[in-house]
C-alpha cells in the first residue's frame, strides 16, 4: 500500500490512500490489481465460508454411511442364515437320498 494520497482522474478531488471511490464523484479509485486483490479476499472467504459450511453435512453424512454398512452387515447375516438353511435343506436331501 501507498501512502499517497489519490487524485480522482474526473474530478481531481485528492483521496485519501486505500480509498475505493472518490469522495467527490463516487469514481472507483481502486487499479485493476487492487480490484483483483480485493475480489481475490472475497472470493476466499467465501469459500472459507463454503468448506467451513460444508464440514457439517460432510460430518452428517458417516451417519447415513454407517447406517448402510449396519443394513449390510445385517442384511449378510440375515443372508448367512438363509445359506444355513438351505445347505441344511440340502444335506437333509443328500442324506435321504443315500439312506432312501
Ligand atoms: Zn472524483
Amino acid at each position: 500500500m501507498s501512502n499517497e494520497t489519490i487524485e480522482c482522474p474526473d474530478c481531481h478531488e485528492v483521496n485519501t490512500p486505500a480509498t475505493i471511490r472518490c469522495a467527490r464523484c463516487g469514481r472507483s479509485l481502486e487499479t485493476d490489481d487492487q480490484r483483483r486483490i480485493r475480489l481475490a479476499k472475497i472470493e476466499q472467504g467465501r469459500r472459507d465460508a463454503e468448506r467451513d459450511s460444508a464440514n457439517f453435512p460432510r460430518l452428517s453424512r458417516t451417519g447415513p454411511f454407517n447406517l448402510a454398512r449396519s443394513v449390510d452387515a445385517m442384511s449378510s447375516q440375515r443372508l448367512r442364515r438363509i445359506l444355513l438353511v438351505i445347505a441344511a435343506i440340502g444335506v437333509g436331501l443328500v442324506v435321504r437320498i443315500i439312506v432312501g
